[in-house]
């Protein structure tokens, strides 16, 4: 294996701040070396979203059979729907040499940074609570009863940013891109990271 083992990066925010947006943008640079874990839910499919590809879209019973094997890393009910991150394709894409991101909730975030302490958690900020007001509005994928809905719990999950290790503030998409790219890179270089190559430099004498 000529490669580091990659890590796992949680990155949380507040439905509509852009995350899905941002972490498919680091996604498809294959130059960064980053990937997306695909979590399984009960939720229904929103339009244009495929099975295999933003979610495994799962019965609610295929999902309890799951937790009952032991098969998740971390799983949570949001809005009424239940979200699980698979253990096995985060592990797969790790020895592969991806940093994995769990694109997951605050108490999804809470399980894994128990399970794996040296996991890295990246908090999404919106500019202001009026801008995510007007973000979900403008999305139209859900019914202006679960908008505000959303709206409130934004509030009480960004009082949970000041538990994160990073934390990015999405007011320029592109700006934010290269925020999170950077906290990517500069993780690359800890010193934990590195070992192989202090090895290496070591026995090259
Ligand atoms: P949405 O239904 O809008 O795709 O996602 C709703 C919320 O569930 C978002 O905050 C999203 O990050 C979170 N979520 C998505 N997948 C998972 C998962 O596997 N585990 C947990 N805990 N939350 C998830």
């Amino acid at each position: 294996m000529n490669h580091n083992k990659g890590n796992v990066f949680i990155i949380s925010a507040a439905s509509g701040t852009g995350k899905t947006t941002l972490v498919s943008r680091l996604c498809a640079n294959p130059d960064n070396r980053i990937r997306v874990s695909v979590s399984h839910t009960t939720r229904a499919p929103r339009a244009g979203e495929t099975d295999g590809e933003h979610y495994y879209f799962v019965s609610k019973e295929t999902f309890m059979d799951l937790v009952g094997q032991g098969a998740f890393l971390e799983h949570a009910e949001v809005f009424g729907n239940y979200y699980g991150t698979g253990m096995a394709g985060v592990e797969d894409l790790c020895n592969q040499g991806f940093d994995v991101i769990l694109e997951i909730d605050i108490q999804g975030a809470e399980q894994v940074r128990r399970l794996l302490p040296d996991a890295v958690s990246v908090f999404i900020l919106p500019p202001s609570l009026a801008e995510l007001g007007e973000r979900l509005r403008r999305r139209d994928t859900d019914s202006a009863e679960v908008v505000a809905h959303r709206l409130l719990k934004a509030e009480q999950e960004i009082q949970q940013a000041f538990i994160f290790d990073f934390v990015v503030e999405n007011k320029d998409l592109e700006q934010a891109e290269r925020d999170l790219l950077h906290i990517f890179k500069a993780h690359r270089f800890s010193q934990k990271q590195q070992r192989k190559t202090i090895e290496k430099v070591l026995q090259n004498h």
